[in-house]
């Protein structure tokens, strides 16, 4: 859940450019015809996006009478997508658009498609709408699928449009067992209304968000439990604190939400964690699971 620049786009771009590339006179022809229609559609959803009113525009069986939501998604699939193609270069520019290529619906995987926030088959007029394409790894792509949101707390967040602050939401609850057991939750900002604090718990559940933070802990915890166990002979429950808040202020500085920075604020806020839980991990390699020799000055 990352927001993201709106690209510098309009629908007039990407039809031009598709039309471009089409060889067949009669489509290209059609296509040009259906410019007005499309920009039309791209107004309302440009002014209805920002106040998060998406879900008031009504789907609708095609464009024109000669596009119909199937010839659409041809025209997206066949001509807008087609590598070497006049359009393609926008398509990448949209898809690579994120830092370090993470996806911005659930902050962690690879992008690796473009994802159509109101779905191509119910809004055809808005299938080469820049502002409604959106960079999306595999997972988040299918999870959405081509649902449509009735009510305005019903819709997942949308990353050009939707911002969530810089205030702390994601939390991570840290219980005793052995391993420790983290759970993730959403907690409401301040600044968040009662629509808004709904979509970011929706947007939660719809992209399982975590399921897919506590499998990205395992690793985490198991990546650190030699070092804190190290820490912890040495410099005892103060260092192990010291070393957290560290790591928690670092992953904070780059993302104030983030499931590393959840994680590591709930690792420190955990009395439990910091006097015994980071000794029992104990899920490291089992040919790694060396004795610690301490070289005491
Ligand atoms: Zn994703």
């Amino acid at each position: 859940m990352k927001r993201l620049q709106q690209p510098a786009i309009q629908a007039a771009d990407t039809v031009q450019a598709c039309v471009a590339g089409i060889s067949i006179a009669g489509r290209a022809q059609a296509l040009t015809d259906a410019l007005p229609t499309i920009q039309r559609c791209e107004a309302e959803y440009l002014e209805l996006g920002p106040p998060g009113q998406l879900y008031r525009i009504l789907p609708s069986q095609g464009v024109t009478p000669a596009i119909d939501a199937e010839l659409m998604g041809v025209i997206y699939k066949n001509h807008f997508l087609r590598p070497g193609s006049p359009s393609r270069a926008l398509y990448d520019r949209i898809r690579m658009a994120p830092e370090f290529g993470f996806c911005p619906m659930c902050g962690h995987r690879n992008v690796a498609t473009v994802d159509h926030y109101l779905p191509q088959s119910r809004f055809p007029t808005l299938n080469l709408t820049p502002a409604n394409l959106i960079p999306a790894c595999s997972d988040c792509n299918k999870r959405k699928l081509a649902t449509v949101a009735a009510r305005a707390e019903d819709q997942t967040l949308h990353p050009y449009f939707d911002d969530l602050g810089n205030e702390r939401w994601l939390i991570a609850d840290i219980q005793p067992s052995t391993p420790p057991t983290v759970s993730f939750d959403v907690r409401a900002a301040r600044a968040w209304d009662e629509v808004l604090t709904a979509r970011v718990r929706n947007h939660f559940a719809v992209m399982g968000l975590a399921e897919l933070y506590v499998a990205q802990t395992s690793s985490e915890l198991a990546d650190m439990s030699y070092g804190l166990e190290i820490i912890g002979a040495t410099a005892g429950p103060v260092g192990i604190r010291q070393h957290l808040d560290a790591q928690f202020r670092s992953c904070q500085a780059r993302d104030a939400n983030s499931w590393k920075t959840a994680l590591y604020e709930g690792l420190l806020n955990s009395d439990w964690f910091c006097e015994e839980g980071y000794g029992l991990i104990r899920n490291r390699h089992p040919a790694n699971q060396v004795p610690i020799v301490l070289h005491l000055p």
